[in-house]
């Protein structure tokens, strides 16, 4: 019974960790790509699965050798870009180069009839010249002389020496799970989302709103009716155009009249700046960064989200609740919290930061 109280736990558990991994690409990108860090099962189980094709060369004469390695084409691609081989028998690794030669010179390797040859039968009396296909050759001319050129270069002297293989992805020896799933996700690059969001100082809550903010995945009217949803089309603060998250936070006259007079207080000059149309808010708001002084940084980070937080509540307070909106709300509310971020000892935001 335990052993299936267990299972039916771990299986439990799986599902929303596999529903969140396979249903958002966004959501499993690492924190510093902008993401949030969730696993992504498919390429975890691909960094797992490279640990085989790792121990097949560490580990040549193990008795499991003998089973296949539950590995596919991907894999061993994966698998090759992560580590360098020093002395290669192998025509399918890395031994010439960061990549493997079936992968830098496709159309030769397609033209080829002996795919399987090893470093040392091929280049002995340059058989790897003979195994061309022979026709057609005129496609594959300039690929042949590169190759050619890259081996002549290398001078390769074979041994009767072990081959050895390292691990070179992110700077390490040896394989590692951790690594080997990193780098699947090196096709983002740094976001900074971890700086303006993660990093600032401000409650859970609120920094998972910015988040959203940032991917632009709030639900506004815009993208209500994209879904074709139920929804009010207009902002609810101004009742003139269509709501979207960059009316509602920035275009809006309410919202502008916000960020005005917030922009009167000590360390918040930069808050004035009006967004650009082609800037997203994540690069409106870095922009602000740059343009305030360095003592007053991090809290300005802790200010923005705090405005943006206390303009979307409002937003909600104004549908949800049947209010009409007010500046006299939005106003005391954001100087109330920042009374209470200050009381933990946020030194951020300590007086005379935020002072009329
Ligand atoms: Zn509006």
């Amino acid at each position: 019974m335990a052993s299936r109280r267990v299972l039916v736990r771990a299986v439990l558990t799986a599902l929303p960790i596999f529903a969140l991994s396979v249903l958002k690409d966004k959501v499993c990108l690492l924190v510093v790509k902008g993401g949030l860090g969730i696993l992504n099962l498919h390429r975890f189980s691909a960094a797992l699965r490279l640990r085989w094709l790792w121990l097949v060369w560490q580990q040549p004469r193990q008795l499991w050798m003998n089973f296949l390695a539950p590995c596919d084409q991907g894999d061993r691609e994966l698998s090759a870009s992560a580590t360098s081989v020093q002395v290669d028998n192998k025509l399918a690794s890395t031994w010439l180069g960061s990549a493997t030669l079936c992968r830098e010179f496709p159309n030769f390797f397609k033209h080829t009839r002996r795919k399987s040859r090893t470093v040392e039968t091929a280049s002995a009396n340059d058989q790897w010249i003979r195994d061309l296909h022979h026709g057609n050759t005129a496609n594959i001319v300039n690929e042949f002389l590169q190759l050619w050129r890259k081996i002549q270069r290398a001078g390769i002297v074979l041994s009767l020496e072990e081959d050895k293989i390292s691990w070179v992805a992110e700077g390490g020896s040896m394989y590692s799970a951790s690594t080997a799933y990193n780098l699947q996700t090196q096709e983002a690059s740094p976001s900074g989302i971890k700086s303006a969001v993660w990093k600032a100082r401000a409650p859970g809550s609120v920094k998972i709103f910015a988040w959203l903010l940032h991917h632009d995945r709030l639900w506004c009217n815009d993208r209500l009716q994209q879904h074709g949803w139920p929804n009010g089309y207009f902002c609810t603060l101004c009742i003139r155009n269509q709501e979207s998250s960059t009316h509602l936070l920035w275009d809006c006259p309410f919202s502008s009249s916000i960020w005005h007079t917030m922009s009167t207080r000590v360390g918040y000059a930069a808050l004035k700046e009006k967004q650009e149309m082609h800037h997203g808010s994540l690069r409106h708001f870095q922009r602000l960064i740059a343009l305030t002084p360095a003592g007053f940084k991090k809290g300005l980070k802790s200010m923005f989200l705090m405005i943006v937080w206390e303009i979307w509540k409002e937003r909600n307070a104004c549908i949800f609740g049947n209010k009409l909106s007010q500046t006299e709300h939005v106003l005391p509310a954001i100087r109330g919290s920042l009374e209470l971020w200050r009381l933990p000892g946020a030194r951020c935001l300590e007086l005379p930061f935020g002072k009329m």
